[in-house]
């Protein structure tokens, strides 16, 4: 799983931070920005700015995207991952 935010829509509200503080931190243009390995991506719109999720915090990332004020966190989940007929229906695979 793979994730990025739109900063443009973005509220800074921090729930994100709330819920996985680490995949999603604040910057101090009160902004959320995503971590990868401890390093924070703030490359916004370009293609440094995608973290991959650890197996173990997927589960809170889709939390945090669920709550997300700004509608703003998006999640790619690889073909792979998605079940036969599940494909077009945004459904995710599973936890645990
Ligand atoms: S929850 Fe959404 S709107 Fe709020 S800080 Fe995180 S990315 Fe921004």
């Amino acid at each position: 799983m793979r994730v990025w935010i739109d900063q443009d829509l973005c509220t800074g509200d921090g729930l994100c931070v709330d819920h996985c503080p680490s995949v999603f931190t604040l910057l101090e243009d009160g902004i959320a920005y995503v971590v990868e390995a401890g390093r924070v991506l703030n490359d916004p719109g370009g293609s440094r700015s995608i973290a991959e999720v650890p197996a173990r915090l997927e589960r809170a990332v889709v939390e945090s995207a669920e709550v997300c004020p700004g509608e703003c966190i998006f999640i790619e989940v690889p073909v792979s991952a998605i079940g036969p007929g599940e494909a077009d229906s945004g459904a995710l695979p599973p936890s645990g």
